[in-house]
């Protein structure tokens, strides 16, 4: 069976990080699939979706992180043709679109300290709509 949810959300761009994991928990339980797997995945090549331990420490650590691999005011031929966002795209290909996470007896198979963000790393706000795809019996 696959059951297939969305969740929209505005952001702030600029590695602004949220955590979607309530609501993905939501759509699993929405969907009554009990055993399988949930995919979460970001259409756009300026976002990512990945997993850490939500708390303002780490967040301000994975976004200080992410600025130092890839900064804004570095070169990017991307930014030759008019565009300004060309440390968004490289971010965004790092971190990957999506996740998969097991899902066993209707519960994440997260950690105790694992979860599942969205990060936005364009450099304007924007409005997201993640898919939640939820694959199983
Ligand atoms: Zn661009």
């Amino acid at each position: 069976m696959v059951s297939t949810h969305s969740i929209k959300l505005s952001t702030r761009g600029d590695n602004d990080i949220h955590d979607l994991t309530g609501e993905v928990q939501h759509a699993v339980s929405a969907s009554r699939i009990r055993n399988g797997i949930v995919a979460v995945f970001v259409p756009g090549s300026t976002a990512g979706i990945t997993a850490i331990e939500y708390e303002p420490g780490m967040i301000r650590d994975l976004q200080d992180f992410l600025s130092r691999i890839a900064p804004q005011d570095a070169s990017y031929s991307h930014n030759h043709g008019g565009d300004s966002n060309g440390h968004a795209h490289v971010r965004s290909a790092f971190i990957g679109p999506s996740l998969s996470v097991p899902l066993s007896d209707g519960r994440l198979g997260l950690g105790t300290w694992q979860q599942i963000v969205l990060v936005d790393f364009d450099d304007r706000p924007r409005k997201r709509e993640v898919t939640v795809q939820v694959v199983g019996d």
